[in-house]
Formats: C-alpha cells, sequence, structure tokens
C-alpha cells in the first residue's frame, strides 16, 4: 500500500490535520512543530493530540512526520542561535513523546563561513545534547540541496553527522528527492546508482521517509526551489519509479510540492495511480 500524504499547515491542531488528511486522500501527513520561523511553540492540547491518534486508527492514517521550524541552525557561527536549535530541538522532542511513533525530520543547518567540518561537529555536538536513551522518537536528518553554505549536501555529510552522535540508533535519515536531485544526485537517469551510493555510504536502513518534490531547477543546481510533481526537471517517470522502487516502497511519502490542498489531493490521486500494486 501507498503510504502517502503532504505538509499541512498545524494552525488548526491535531485532529483537525489528520482530518484534512483523509479529505484529500493521504494516509499521512507532516506538520511544523511550531511556527516554521521559529519563536515559541502554542501549547499541545493533550485532548486534541487523542482525539487525533483515534481518528487515525480509524481512518488507518500513519503517525505523521514531524518537521522542525527550517530557520534553526545547528551549526550557527553565534552561540545565541545554536542555543535556540538546541532549546528547541529539546521542547520539541519532549512533546513528540506524547504521539507515538512519530519521527522528528530537521536540517542539518548552515555552517556559514566555518566550514563543513566545523559544521558537522556542530550538528552532532547540538543532537549529543538532545538525545537521551529512553526517547521513543527517531530523530531524521534531511538531504539538503547545498544551497549556501548548507550541511548535508551530499550523502557523506550526513554519514559525518551519524559517525559523531553517539545515540545513533535514535537517527535517521529523510531523502528530499528535489534536494538530493539540486544537489547532484540523478535520480531521473540513475536511480539505482544513487540508491547504492545511498546503501554504501550511510545504509538504506537509516532511510526512514521521503520528500517527494519535483525541482525547478537542473540537477547539481544547489538552488531547492520545489515544483509540482511531474511538472519539473524530475519529471513524471522518475517518480513513478521512485514510488515503486523495491527498496522505497514501504517508505511514507510527503509532498512538499507548491500546493493548495486541492492540488495536493490531485498529486496524491496522481500517484496512487502510478502505483504498482
Ligand atoms: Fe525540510
Ligand atoms: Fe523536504
Ligand atoms: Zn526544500
Amino acid at each position: 500500500m501507498l503510504r502517502i500524504g503532504c505538509h499541512l499547515s498545524s494552525s488548526k491542531g491535531f485532529l483537525a490535520m489528520a482530518q484534512t488528511a483523509q479529505s484529500i486522500g493521504a494516509n499521512t501527513f507532516q506538520f511544523f512543530t511550531r511556527n516554521p520561523r521559529g519563536g515559541a511553540a502554542k501549547e499541545w492540547i493533550q485532548s486534541d493530540i487523542d482525539a487525533m491518534l483515534a481518528f487515525m486508527a480509524g481512518a488507518d492514517i500513519a503517525t505523521p512526520l514531524a518537521h522542525a521550524p527550517y530557520t534553526l541552525n545547528a551549526c550557527a557561527a553565534e552561540e545565541g542561535i545554536r542555543s535556540f536549535a538546541l532549546n528547541t530541538m529539546k521542547d520539541d522532542l519532549q512533546r513528540l513523546e506524547r504521539i507515538p511513533g512519530v519521527m522528528y525530520n530537521f536540517h542539518p543547518g548552515s555552517h556559514v563561513k566555518q566550514g563543513a567540518e566545523k559544521g558537522i561537529e556542530l550538528i552532532a555536538d547540538t543532537l549529543n545534547r538532545v538525545l537521551w536513551q529512553e526517547q521513543s522518537t527517531t530523530v531524521l536528518l534531511e538531504t539538503m540541496a547545498g544551497k549556501g553554505s548548507e550541511i548535508g549536501r551530499s550523502f557523506e555529510e550526513l554519514r559525518r553527522i551519524l559517525d559523531r552522535v553517539e545515540l545513533s540508533e535514535k537517527m535517521g535519515v529523510c531523502l528530499d528527492t528535489c534536494h538530493v536531485w539540486d544537489g547532484g544526485y540523478d535520480i531521473a537517469e540513475h536511480l539505482e546508482e544513487v540508491l547504492q551510493e545511498f546503501d554504501d555510504v550511510i545504509g538504506l536502513c537509516r532511510l526512514k521517509a521521503v520528500h517527494l518534490n519535483d525541482s525547478m531547477n537542473v540537477c547539481g543546481s544547489h538552488k531547492d526551489r520545489h515544483e509540482k510533481i511531474g511538472k519539473g526537471n524530475i519529471g513524471m517517470y522518475a517518480f513513478e519509479r521512485i514510488i515503486n522502487h523495491p527498496k522505497l516502497r514501504d517508505l511514507p511519502f510527503y509532498l512538499e510540492t507548491p500546493n493548495e490542498l486541492s492540488g495536493y489531493a490531485e498529486e496524491i490521486a496522481l500517484l496512487r495511480n502510478l502505483f504498482h500494486i
């Protein structure tokens, strides 16, 4: 069965997200843990979480993927920005214990002139301070396009972070199709080789989720501009192969394409049609 959903606004709460997911034909979804631009998070209402979990069980909607605010930078040069990232991740991970089986995806960060090695060190250091032995949430590093000084532009950079994390069994990776494409991995013409490389460098056992986005730019552009599925340079045929690939087809897929809800509903229906049962 194809597990697919999209990024949804959390402004109306948890139950509302699960209901919205169902209304657009999704059977999972992604949400920001707080305002994506950062700042204080609203209180999470336990009855709302419980209502979401009950609704999801009845509607066969899988546990959502939580996304950290994309403004977090765990490897900033400024100590204040780093400690904001640290405290936000700590708080998010505490909260997420209330959603059984949830995973928490974040952008590793931008090293801003400190160099990739220093950036990797700082990110791993942050992770070593926020992860704890008894936590149930798996934390995912997202593959990045390599815009500016973004860390995570190559599988090797993610591997080097993972190598430094003490509780690395709590860690996984989320592959963003637009980002890896923009990062220089040709998943349109060479999907098999890219997955082999992922397996050799990181290990496919670490791959826990896929962000499905087409790209407005060419492979290796390091731009990070998402496009609707089939309307960009990756192309429909590549997405058909991605969702059906034996090494990917059982993973949850999340759309982050430039769409309103109706556009997401169309893309979900389209991809379901392309999924081989
Ligand atoms: Fe992301
Ligand atoms: Fe993404
Ligand atoms: Zn992106």
